[in-house]
């Protein structure tokens, strides 16, 4: 390699507009791996970040959803070779001596480092971050499909084994973006009936065309998932609008778990004196375990999901992102390099 800059979609302080800016490509330090992107979804995580106060790392490059090559490692890295197939998500290195860590549960690790927001993300042609951070990557799998499973995939899969079912249990998804649609199609495979809501006409056809019985918009589909369906065995959040919770609360069965997976700044309302009486469990779900991402591989390749992409070029990340924020992307939004 001989480039020493390249195009990154950068946030230069918080909540600044996000800009596709050449920045310098460091060599790999001890324990470090460049990475040559090959594809780097987009994701929410990526406009909560845009959007807070403060930044651990600013200029920071966003993107923590991609599959690349590695071009170099970096001393004492020896078990990462060069054009070794490596994927790159949120999740970046943890403490490996707190409980979480010692437990199988690293994602909760009170000392983690995060891709696109206390490490440089993988939305630039290359990137250099921890070895042990990485995680490996079939070889044949193609990059801009595969890339959502590094953060939406995986979430999905996490998200739906929280909700602990059995097959032909009912589910009900709020939000049917890059995680829904995924998540949707995972829950097939399980056997599981699945409701979709949504505010977008286009999402709700997509979600029809992958499986889904029930798909419905509107203000009280809670109620309706509840009065006409009879309810669900679980319902997942996936959108961060506060507003779906007490709705999928409301759709659910007694004893039915309630899983939370999007985020967003805003505190949600739910009633106390149903949660304990109908004994309702509510959770919050983040990313996933490596047995799920592994699993979200094997169903891709195994051709049982097929990721919904659109490839756009990394010029596009500012507009794309802009879509996003107004609700108005289907599917996942994949940048190629
Ligand atoms: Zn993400
Ligand atoms: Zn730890």
């Amino acid at each position: 390699m001989t480039a020493t800059r390249c195009s990154a979609a950068i946030l230069a302080r918080p909540r600044a507009a996000v800009t596709v800016t050449a920045v310098e490509i460091k060599a790999p330090g001890p324990g470090e791996v460049l990475v040559r992107m090959e594809a780097c979804g987009l994701c929410h995580s990526d406009l909560f970040i845009a959007g807070l106060d403060k930044l651990p790392l600013a200029p920071l490059t966003l993107g923590h959803e991609g599959i690349g090559r590695v071009e170099a490692v970096g001393a004492g890295v020896s078990d990462w070779a060069e054009g070794d197939r490596a994927g790159i998500t949120f999740l970046g290195t943890t403490c490996g001596v707190c409980d979480w860590c010692l437990t199988g549960r690293r994602r909760f690790c009170p000392d983690q480092a995060n891709f696109g927001y206390t490490l440089q993300g993988a939305l630039a042609r290359y990137v250099v971050g921890p070895a042990a951070a990485l995680v490996r990557v079939p070889e044949d799998v193609e990059a801009s499909v595969a890339a959502p499973l590094c953060c939406a995939g995986w979430t999905a899969m996490g998200a739906l084994r929280e909700a602990g079912l059995q097959p032909g249990q009912s589910l009900a998804l709020f939000g049917v973006g890059g995680l829904g649609h995924l998540a949707l199609e995972i829950a097939r495979v399980q056997g599981l009936r699945v409701s979709v809501v949504d505010v977008s006409e286009e999402k709700l056809e997509l979600a029809r065309s992958l499986g889904a019985e029930i798909a419905l918009s509107g203000a009280e589909t809670g109620r309706e998932l509840q009065k006409e369906y009879g309810g669900m065995d679980a319902a997942i959040v996936f959108t961060g609008a506060p507003a779906a919770v007490p709705q999928a609360f409301r759709a659910l069965k007694r004893n039915a778990t309630l899983v939370l997976v999007g985020v967003s700044r805003n505190p949600y309302e739910l009633p106390l004196a149903e949660t304990v009486t109908r004994g309702i469990v509510i959770r919050g779900s983040y990313l996933g375990t490596h047995q799920d991402l592994e699993e979200a591989f094997r169903l891709l390749r195994a051709g049982a999901i097929h990721p919904h992409v659109h490839e756009h070029t990394l010029a596009e990340t500012p507009a794309l992102l802009e879509q996003m924020r107004r609700g108005s992307l289907a599917g996942r939004a994949v940048i190629a390099f």
